[in-house]
């Protein structure tokens, strides 16, 4: 069999030779992403008329582009959330949608604690000062024994959970879903939102976009916490009213911010970009050596059984 696959996912082409060998070993026809970014619908609806599969970033998977879509089998998340893609009209017509949920989780930790260390110690802020040949000796809050507040304690939260252990934090988490056996076992309190919020020194975001998260932290929110905490978002920009983050960051009402993800990516014109009390990363949490060959992989050998099991379906 042949197959015609689209690859979206721009970073996929920094993992190396292996998964390239993989596809080709697969029979793939590969068609790249021409614009170097995440595609817009009417950019994917051309280019997905005819593939078999995809190897997915962030695009906009949406009812009116998988319908487009008359050969498509499989979508192949490289990556794990799975908010950009209308999954029930995905079900409904047939094509399969994988992720790669286990390959990011310690990069994605891991950039959380940097967020963490570089808004609360001012680290960018010192590193341009001492490069503009200035001494500013930046007064900033610690992190040890402090109080983190986990939204989401999912893979990446409990990871991000381990982390703070080791610097002797006090946790706090609120989910819908309670891992009561991890939580047990770590010494973690599952609490309301309300109340993770005015006690956390740190608040730290790793739930999926979804209808319910959707705008979850808004003003009210934002205002229960003290004026001393860090908001830290490494899950998705949606989660967040940005507006009322302007406004609460703007006040001090809040001490600072660290983000990786925003609404709309890149974030150009946002007015957040414009505030001191920000720390910002270009949605670079996956984006280690390690996790995106780990990923690459992953989204291949997804891709390739998904095919193969729409073939067997069809004999
Ligand atoms: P996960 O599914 O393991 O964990 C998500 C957790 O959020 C679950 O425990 C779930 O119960 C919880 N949750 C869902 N709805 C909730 C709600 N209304 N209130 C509170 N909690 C709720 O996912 P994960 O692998 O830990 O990833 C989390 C998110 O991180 C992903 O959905 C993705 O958006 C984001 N992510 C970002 C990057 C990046 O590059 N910055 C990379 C990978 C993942």
């Amino acid at each position: 069999m042949t197959w015609k696959i689209l690859i979206t996912s721009v970073s996929f082409l920094n993992a190396g030779e292996q998964p390239l060998r993989m596809l080709q070993e697969g029979g793939c026809n590969l068609i790249w992403n021409p614009w170097g970014r995440s595609l817009r619908a009417e950019e994917l609806k051309a280019l997905i008329v005819d593939v078999d599969g995809v190897i997915a970033g962030l695009d906009e998977y949406n009812a009116e582009v998988l319908s487009t879509a008359k050969r498509l089998k499989v979508i192949s998340r490289y990556g794990v959330g799975l908010d950009k893609v209308d999954l029930e009209t995905a079900k409904r017509l047939g094509i399969r949608v994988t992720n790669t949920p286990e390959e990011n989780i310690q990069a994605v930790a891991d950039l959380t604690f940097g967020l963490i260390l570089a808004t609360s110690r001012k680290i960018p802020q010192s590193h341009q000062s001492t490069r503009e040949g200035k001494w500013d000796r930046l007064i900033g809050h610690g992190v040890y024994g402090k109080t983190l507040g986990i939204i989401g304690l999912g893979r990446i939260g409990k990871a991000v959970a381990k982390r703070g252990k080791g610097f002797d934090m006090e946790i706090l988490a609120y989910d819908v879903y309670k891992d009561e056996p991890f939580a047990a076992a770590h010494g973690i309190p599952f609490l309301s939102l309300d109340e993770l919020l005015r006690r956390a020194d740190f608040v730290t975001l790793h739930c999926d976009l979804n209808a319910q998260t959707k705008g979850m932290i808004g003003l009210k929110e934002l205002k229960m916490m003290k004026e001393t905490a860090y908001l830290i978002n490494t899950a998705r920009g949606g989660i967040i009213d940005e507006e009322a983050l302007y406004q609460a960051l703007q006040e001090g009402r809040i001490a600072g911010c660290g983000l990786d993800v925003y609404t709309n990516e890149p974030p150009t014109g946002s007015p957040l970009l414009s505030l001191e009390n920000i720390v910002t990363t270009g949605h670079i949490g996956a984006y280690t050596d390690e996790a995106i060959k780990e990923m690459a992989l992953t989204s291949v050998k997804n891709l390739l059984s998904g095919l193969e099991a729409s073939h067997s379906d069809k004999q």
